[in-house]
């Protein structure tokens, strides 16, 4: 897999920045549903039906004071992204 060069972030933004998959139990209908790190939801693939991810489960952009230096790294990560390069 290729490695991009990681900026200077908190160890809480690990899982924006490098994504893992993990398996919440779908609440409609029980089926296992892969939700990635980075996202707050997924599409059951069993039911279709939109799945969220616990509202227990924070990050450290929720409460940290500087999450918005945080939140600038990740947007223009993504920026990037969208430009292909
Ligand atoms: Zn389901």
């Amino acid at each position: 897999m290729f490695r991009r060069r990681t900026p200077q972030t908190c160890p809480g933004l690990e899982k924006f920045l490098r994504p893992t998959p993990s398996f919440i139990k779908c609440p409609f209908c029980g089926a296992e549903v892969e939700i990635w790190s980075d996202e707050d939801s997924a599409i059951c693939d069993n039911c279709g039906r939109r799945v969220r991810r616990d509202q227990e489960e924070v990050s450290c952009l929720d409460y940290c004071p500087y999450a918005e230096k945080c939140r600038e790294i990740l947007a223009s990560l993504k920026r990037e992204e969208d430009q292909g390069e």
